[in-house]
């Protein structure tokens, strides 16, 4: 169990708002932070707790359990079988479960784990863009099926114009009290009263569309904006936009998890695009205009002369816009030099002849890699 006091770690107290512990944690990370705290190992453990803390208040279910167990780890809060820790009772965190056996009240709104504010789920849904869409973002209406509370009776369950009654069995405590003996003694305990379900209030006269239940299931449209640069693999979180939560817990999120068509030209990585470009091998040895797809459109590239096969071209900014603030990648152009296949006689005779004049002559600089070879082997 944590012995940690999150609220202290912070410096927030216990009511404080989630907006109050977020503004704590932000100012305490920065200040904490490993990289300008470099080699300080004092300042990375206080940096970790300030974490640990946050990760804890920061969810509403794990802040509540925290709040009533001492820990946010459910399975510590869900049996007191291993209570093996007595002479700790000393300890903040187990001075609320000593007050429930050894306490006084009970009426104190003790409550049941079930009837704790719970989360709501995150409802997650795949979207499918095309490698434009990606690359400049869009704007998406996606149909999801939540739980909303209900319509007609405004989430209470009863019917409209009727309210929930304060259950007659515990009196509205939702906990029922009774002796037990045990090793230590005799106890008074309670348990979540089984009437209301430990909410304290029943519903006599349900209300018709939801049965009671407070919540119906809703088809909703929700607009989502696509962020330009968004890749493959990515997921958006629309937060609060999912499941509906339990007992005054906040909403789930919605999670758009986004997948990119393949292209039939480009491929990315990054932010940067790449693409094959075919040119003869006459562009490729007098240099030449040619015409090359971008994102934006086609534009007019010049070849220089004597380009190699597998050359790489760079057109800068020409990819796909950074994320996370200004600019764009950029895109790289492979050539691919086509090897003419099918010639007529008097091409291969053309070619011949361009091959005697050119192999044969003494300039070195007109040595290709290729002459090189021959003459290495001694061809
Ligand atoms: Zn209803
Ligand atoms: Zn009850």
């Amino acid at each position: 169990m944590a012995s940690k006091d999150y609220y202290e770690i912070l410096g927030v107290d216990k009511n404080a708002t989630d907006d109050d512990i977020k503004k704590a944690y932000r100012r305490l990370a920065k200040q904490y932070h490993p990289d300008v705290n470099k080699d300080d190992k004092d300042a990375e453990a206080k940096f970790k707790e300030i974490n640990e803390a946050y990760e804890v208040l920061s969810d509403p279910q794990k802040r509540a359990q925290y709040d009533q167990f001492g820990t946010a780890d459910p399975n510590a809060a869900g049996g007191f079988g291993g209570f093996g820790g007595f002479g700790d009772f000393g300890q903040s965190p187990f001075g609320d479960i000593f007050d429930m056996f050894f306490g006084d009240g009970f009426g104190g709104g003790r409550r049941d784990r079930r009837n704790a504010p719970q989360r709501g789920a995150d409802i997650r849904y795949d979207i499918e863009l095309t490698f434009e869409e990606a690359a400049f973002g869009t704007k998406k209406d996606v149909k999801i099926n939540r739980t909303e509370p209900c319509p007609e009776c405004g989430g209470s369950g009863a019917r409209k114009g009727t309210s929930p009654e304060t259950c007659p069995h515990c009196h509205g405590t939702g906990q029922i009290q009774f002796a037990q003996n045990t090793a230590f003694g005799r106890f008074v305990t309670s348990r979540t009263c089984d009437r209301c379900g430990g909410k304290g209030t029943i519903i006599t006269d349900p209300c018709p569309h939801c049965h009671g239940r407070g919540t119906v299931k809703r088809q909703r449209t929700v607009n989502i904006n696509i962020p330009a640069g968004i890749d493959d693999g990515q997921i958006l979180t629309l937060s609060g936009e999912g499941e509906l939560g339990k007992n005054g817990g906040s909403p789930g999120d919605l999670l758009i998890a986004v997948k990119v068509k393949p292209h039939k030209v480009f491929r990315r990585q990054g932010a940067d695009v790449y693409c094959d470009i075919p040119i003869s091998f006459v562009t490729a040895a007098l240099g030449g205009d040619i015409e090359v797809l971008t994102l934006d459109g086609k534009i007019k590239y010049h070849i220089p002369e004597g380009t190699q096969p597998g050359t790489q071209f760079k057109l800068k900014g020409k990819g796909i816009p950074y994320i996370r603030g200004y600019g764009r990648g950029d895109q790289y152009i492979n050539v691919i030099v086509d090897i003419p296949k099918g010639l007529t006689q008097e091409q291969k005779d053309i070619l011949r002849q361009f091959e005697a004049s050119y192999y044969n002559s003494d300039s070195s600089e007109k040595k290709s890699f290729f002459t090189k070879v021959k003459d290495a082997l001694g061809g």
